[in-house]
């Protein structure tokens, strides 16, 4: 198949600093064995995260000089609101700071509508394919359970299956019913599936979620970082969309959705916001909004500079371009195609916006209480100045009544790849890279703890060989 290049021109370029590998030694040891904890100088290519990382175009920046910085009605924010408009069919908008921000604004009022009224306190709970883990964390700050429910075919790596993002729906319906509908605040649908590895949700899928949802008057939330990417996806692989515009794809994945909370630092091409939009429930809309002040800003800015609301509202549609999307997936799935042909187990079929390295298969010998994917990102960076991350034992942490390792359904090592960032010659080098390290495959060890925080600890965990 021909390869496709990057369908852009490079205007602006950064340079990137090449290390040795005593350098790379050096400051591993120093970063207490966390890739987290390098300083961005000492990386070459970083995979670290998609978020916030992209490149913004000509026209983003052009857009930028324009912002309107009025802290009340600004121009910015009205652009935004049509481009949401008419991109979504949501009829309100609150501008955010980053994804987290519209959890923060939106969940209580999710919460306040099971609790309100009743004297037994119950514990509502969220149902979702996969929390993210700010997702999780936001319900459980709001005193609710985060369950998930998606297919059993996203944890078998080695088969290949299009929708590894799909909610099971019997499990889903379970959960309905052994829960209680009216405990049940939100189902939150994550368009691409992330934790399963950036894996895409079926339009059946969401059409059939939504249904559920509406028998028991639940409200679905989409959580909608790469909502392009998914779009594009059901373009590709679904039965009837061949010939649909991605516009009009995502117009009917909105459908099954009656709110958005969004991180506009992936799919929508800016460095930095978010989104919290609501379909047409106007009291719970005036709700959000008055707790948004407090906590993000005035409503017609929120959590965003006039300028970034400038940058976004022509990103949400470069991020739709079906052109740039084709070639996004398909450097994704050009990595993965390296990596397979040098015998480098991976989840198939690569997803949207990263490459997840199976390391269960590959470092077999390293139980998972020594993290083998974090030791297998630790040789990448040794090797070549690569930074990629566990997602993992090391991520999951502990069971927070007993102080046990959560058990991990998979042991990952996700190799980020930022939007129009990196080249394919990078690929290739990444590649290259890791199929060196899986010669030495069997002399690498697992690592432990010389310093573990009590909550979120693989961000500034300290660790040593064992
Ligand atoms: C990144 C992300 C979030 C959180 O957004 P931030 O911008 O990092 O606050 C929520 N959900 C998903 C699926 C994400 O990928």
């Amino acid at each position: 198949m021909r390869r496709i290049p990057e369908p852009f021109r490079i205007k602006m370029v950064e340079p990137i600093r090449m290390t040795s590998g005593e350098d790379r030694k050096l400051a591993l040891e120093q970063a207490g064995y966390n890739p987290f904890l390098l300083k961005s100088e000492d990386v070459y290519i970083d995979l670290l995260t998609d978020s916030g990382t992209g490149a913004m175009s000509d026209r983003q920046w052009a857009a930028m000089m324009v912002g309107d910085e009025a802290y009340a009605g600004s121009d910015s924010f009205y652009k935004l609101d049509n481009a949401v408009k008419d991109i979504f069919d949501y009829a309100h908008t609150l501008p955010v700071h980053q994804g987290r921000g519209a959890e923060q604004i939106l969940f209580p009022s999710l919460v306040r509508k099971v609790t309100e009224g009743r004297n037994d306190n119950p514990q509502p709970v969220f149902i979702s394919n996969y929390h993210f883990d700010t997702t999780a964390a936001h319900v459980e700050l709001n005193g609710a359970k985060a369950i998930n429910v998606v297919t059993q075919r996203a944890f078998d790596t080695t088969s290949h299956y299009d929708w590894k993002g799909d909610f099971d729906l019997d499990l889903l319906q379970q959960t309905i019913t052994e829960y209680g509908a009216d405990k049940v605040a939100a189902i939150i649908t994550t368009v691409t599936c992330n934790s399963a590895g950036g894996q895409p949700v079926s339009m059946a899928n969401m059409r059939a979620v939504y249904r559920l949802a509406k028998r028991y008057g639940i409200p679905v939330v989409i959580d909608s970082a790469r909502f392009c990417e998914n779009a594009f996806f059901i373009k590709r692989r679904e039965d009837g969309y061949a010939d649909k515009t991605i516009a009009e794809i995502v117009k009917e994945m909105y459908q099954y959705g009656d709110m958005l909370t969004m991180s506009a630092k992936k799919d929508p091409l800016v460095n930095i916001g978010g989104l919290c939009c609501i379909r047409d429930d106007e009291e719970l809309f005036q709700e959000v909004q008055t707790r948004c002040v407090p906590m993000e800003g005035f409503v017609t800015y929120g959590g965003m500079a006039g300028r970034d609301m400038e940058a976004l509202a022509v990103g949400l549609y470069e991020g739709m371009n079906e052109d740039y999307l084709h070639y996004r997936t398909a450097q994704v799935a050009y990595l993965g195609e390296r990596l397979e042909k040098g015998g480098i187990p991976i989840q198939t079929p690569t997803g949207g916006h990263a490459v997840f390295v199976d390391a269960k298969i590959l470092l077999p010998h390293i139980p998972a209480e020594q993290f083998p994917a974090h030791a297998l990102a630790n040789e990448l960076y040794l090797e070549g100045g690569v930074r990629g991350v566990e997602i993992g034992s090391l991520l999951l942490g502990r069971e927070p009544a007993t102080g046990a390792q959560k058990p991990s359904n998979m042991e990952l090592l996700r190799l980020t790849i930022p939007r129009r960032v990196y080249t394919n010659d990078h690929m290739d080098y990444i590649a290259d890279c890791l199929i060196e390290v899986k010669k030495r495959a069997e002399s690498i060890r697992g690592l432990a703890f010389t310093y573990e925080p009590p909550v979120l600890r693989h961000f500034t965990a300290r660790l040593k060989p064992v």
